[in-house]
């Protein structure tokens, strides 16, 4: 869907996050995708909770952390999987690091434009993330491989059937997928929004990455994927996506100065966020527009110079900030 806003289009943001858990070819995981966010140009009514038409993300085999048998085995890892989300290392950790990359001037009309744009980007969130996942104790040194694509793509993780960007984590290998036709288009309309888009799109991706190293991937698929009601699998479903958006807008903010994120592309940032979230009437896996403002803006945290990642504690928040 393209909605207007004044004279520009505003484009449907789409992208999902996924993972593949490979502890053995007979429990392999295919925990994921085609989770659809939509931007739009109205803002969602606060009581909307829309689940008609919504189906979770498929989710085929069992994952390793609730294949075992035996309630006593099952509950336990279900309250293991709730103690990762909630309480993991990583909220215990300090301010996250500035990375002082500048962005990349270049033209983000062409796949070359985008993937040179997105890979120095990249690099600098793994130069930053590094310090917090290794506080936590976590792998720091695995770093995502960025792969452009135009409008299809096959991954380990499913196939991607629309421009989508999209997350894909398996074994120690993390890749995220950026849709450059797509992002051209943005171009074409406004490159400052462009810039904004494709910012803050890869820092969500990393955000995922972050999740997956640390283990709240695996455990909040396994939580979704336990929850028997379609209601609570969504639920979880956007406290993921919404904690990515978090974690991404906490990179953004602790790099403002360098990058730097300010004027122009700061207030395109701002629209970006304001407006990306479920669609009215669409399926309520990424969270309403209003709380994905909320949790954007927490994470980037404009007042302060620092950033912290338990600004992004999505798994111990109230429903309703989480709707
Ligand atoms: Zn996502």
């Amino acid at each position: 869907m393209v909605t207007q806003d004044g004279h520009r289009k505003v484009p449907r943001f789409t992208e999902s996050g996924a993972m593949v858990n490979l502890s053995s070819k007979k429990l392999r995981v295919l925990a994921g995708v085609a989770a659809v966010a939509g931007f739009a140009a109205l803002a969602m009514p606060a009581q909307a909770v829309q689940t008609s038409g919504g189906v979770p993300a498929p989710v085929q085999g069992k994952p390793a952390e609730v294949a075992v048998q035996g309630q006593q085995a099952t509950a336990k890892a279900a309250s293991s999987n709730t103690n990762i989300v909630r309480f993991n290392k990583l909220y215990n950790t300090g301010a996250i690091m500035a990375s002082k990359c500048k962005e990349v001037n270049v033209s983000l009309r062409t796949a070359a434009g985008v993937k040179a744009y997105d890979q120095q980007l990249l690099t600098c969130m793994w130069q930053a993330w590094a310090p917090t996942l290794n506080a936590a104790g976590y792998n720091y040194k695995n770093k995502p491989t960025l792969i452009i694509y135009n409008t299809k793509a096959t991954t380990y993780c499913g196939v991607i059937s629309s421009p989508t960007s999209y997350f894909c984590g398996h074994g120690a290998a993390s890749e995220i997928y950026i849709p450059w036709g797509y992002i051209a288009s943005l171009w074409k309309q406004s490159p400052t929004y462009a810039r904004a888009y494709a910012t803050n799109t890869l820092a969500h991706e990393y955000g995922h990455h972050v999740q997956y190293q640390s283990g709240i991937l695996s455990a909040s698929w396994s939580r979704q994927y336990a929850f028997t009601t379609l209601a609570a699998k969504l639920e979880e479903s956007r406290r993921r996506e919404l904690q990515a958006s978090c974690l991404g807008s906490a990179m953004l903010g602790a790099s403002k100065r360098y990058y730097p994120m300010s004027g122009g592309l700061y207030t395109q940032w701002k629209y970006v966020v304001s407006h990306s979230g479920d669609q009215p009437g669409g399926v309520r896996d990424h969270g309403s527009i209003a709380n994905h403002n909320w949790w954007s803006t927490a994470g980037f945290y404009a007042a302060s110079t620092k950033t912290y990642v338990n600004r992004c504690n999505t798994f111990n928040s109230a429903s309703n900030r989480v709707a």
